[in-house]
């Protein structure tokens, strides 16, 4: 979201203008060691005590020593200064500012000859005892590096109060204590505003820490809560929307902030306030899941009903084929099955050019059975007759009744001649089943065509070829079995 990139700006610029009045305050620093060794050159001479201190403080700001070490010099230096004889003690002028002086470094700078009866001039005065002229020279350097760097100083805002009055009395004549006391105030300053500014610095990268830990769990939440819950739209797009004003409305307070405190208490009432609308969310979201999860269930039973309803519609539609190949008289396969059948061993003998022959049955004069003991008398021979043949058959090999009272038949892997020495058999079996009626013997028999699948042959013409040989069984005097 742009909010929470300029938030995130905004901090990190608020840390870089840290980091540069960190590095500000750090050249700071240097420069005002290199004041105070000046100003050490400059009063040396006036006792040999305060030249000791002196000398002590000029090697400690020359050396790495830290600010507590010189600020331990102070006490003595004051001590030194105060022992000076008031006699001795001439107000210092100060050259009026203006001027750039350049800044040597204090180890090119020489110390001005130590006198204790005369006074410590910064400034070349016409009225001056006679004094080496090189001395005077370097008086007026450092003096002008002083005003200089002091004027710099009171610029800056922190500094303006500590060192406003110094300036204002630069105008006058100011003693070396008015000097020392200033530099002092100067040097704890510059120390406490280091502190602060690290402290801040501190301060903010633990708010930014805290910040992106937010943002990132906020990012997470939305991210798995969109990812999850696709269907959601409207309520993720309010959140959304709530969200962002919350982060607009942030970003707009961290403009607005005057302090770090106040910021950080709008910080943790903007992120206070999303919370409650990401858990608004979640709420919302765990009710719309439940409900899901019920219609999901509710569908789940639903769908295995439908399955076994499918189930139980596929297993009748299974009966009902099979019962449509299913001879209704009979119970053995009917024609349109010895239709499926036949192209499906076409195919094979085609493929595997097995033998396989065609037998074409067709009871004798059988309606001379129907007319002399009736229609179901003539359905029970056809029943009879139906069984015979199916179990004179073996288990790969097909019977079905084709219509009337005729029966075909495929045998497998069986040529014309074996064909017809099994049909033979069937057919002295029907000749010898013993049929009778009301305990006189009727006489049923049976004719067969044989044939077998050969060169062009198509299902149709091996029936016809069977067909014909059945006809001329019958020619031939029936109850015989005749090869075509
Ligand atoms: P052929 O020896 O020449 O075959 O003489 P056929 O009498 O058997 O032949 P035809 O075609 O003249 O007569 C067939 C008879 O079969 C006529 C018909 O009534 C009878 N029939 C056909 N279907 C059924 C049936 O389902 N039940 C009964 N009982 N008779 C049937
Ligand atoms: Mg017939
Ligand atoms: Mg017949």
């Amino acid at each position: 979201m742009k909010q929470d990139v300029d938030l995130r700006q905004k901090y990190l610029h608020a840390l870089a203008q840290l980091e540069a009045g960190e590095a500000r305050w750090g050249k700071l620093e240097v420069t005002l060691r290199l004041l105070i060794g000046r100003l050490c050159l400059a009063a040396r001479g006036r006792a040999e005590s305060l030249d000791g201190e002196l000398r002590k403080l000029s090697e400690l700001v020359r050396g790495r020593s830290d600010n507590f070490e010189i600020e331990a010099r102070l006490e003595p230096l004051s001590r030194a200064i105060a022992a000076l004889d008031d006699t001795v003690e001439r107000p210092v002028a100060l050259l009026p500012v203006g001027a750039e002086p350049s800044i040597s470094p204090a180890s090119e700078v020489r110390p001005i000859p130590a006198t204790n009866s005369a006074p410590v001039r910064l400034q070349e005065q016409p009225d001056a005892e006679a004094a080496p002229s090189a001395a005077k020279h370097e008086e007026a350097r450092v003096q002008a590096a002083i005003v200089s760097v002091l004027e710099r100083l009171a610029r800056l805002p922190e500094l303006r109060s500590a060192l406003g009055d110094l300036c204002e009395r630069s105008r006058g004549e100011l003693s070396v204590e008015d000097f020392a006391g200033g530099l002092e105030r100067v040097a704890r300053l510059v120390g406490e505003q280091r502190a602060s500014l690290t402290r801040e610095k501190r301060e903010l990268e633990e708010l930014l820490r805290q910040m992106d830990m937010r943002l990132e769990e906020i990012a997470s939440h939305l991210a798995d809560e969109l990812v999850d819950q696709k269907g959601a739209q409207t309520s993720s797009q309010q959140l959304d929307f709530l969200v962002m004003n919350e982060v607009r409305s942030l970003n707009t307070d961290v403009q607005r902030a005057e302090d770090l405190g106040a910021l950080r208490a709008r910080v943790a009432d903007r992120l206070e306030t999303i919370s409650g609308h990401l858990e608004g969310f979640r709420t919302r979201e765990d009710a719309r899941v439940i409900a899901q999860l019920d219609r999901t269930q509710r569908m789940r039973i639903r769908v295995g009903d439908l399955e076994r309803e499918i189930h139980g519609l596929h297993k009748s539609l299974e009966e009902e084929q099979s019962l449509r190949m299913i001879d209704a008289l009979t119970s053995i396969p009917n024609r349109a099955a010895y239709d499926d059948r036949i192209r499906h061993e076409f195919l094979r003998w085609q493929r595997d050019s097995i033998a396989v022959s065609v037998l074409a049955w067709d009871i004798d004069r059988f309606k001379e059975i129907n007319d002399a003991y009736g229609h179901s008398a003539g359905d029970k021979v056809l029943r009879v007759i139906a069984q015979h043949l199916a179990q004179h058959v073996r288990g790969t090999d097909f019977v079905a009744r084709y219509g009337g009272e005729e029966f075909v038949m495929i045998l497998i892997g069986t040529g014309a001649e074996q064909g017809c020495q099994a049909a033979d058999k069937i057919r002295v079996g029907i000749e010898t089943m013993g049929f009778h009626f009301h305990n006189k013997p009727v006489a049923v028999t049976a004719s067969c065509g044989i044939t077998t699948f050969r060169g062009d042959d198509t299902p149709e013409t091996i029936f016809d070829r069977a067909d014909r040989a059945l006809y001329r069984a019958k020619d031939d005097g029936r109850n015989c079995c005749r090869i075509l």
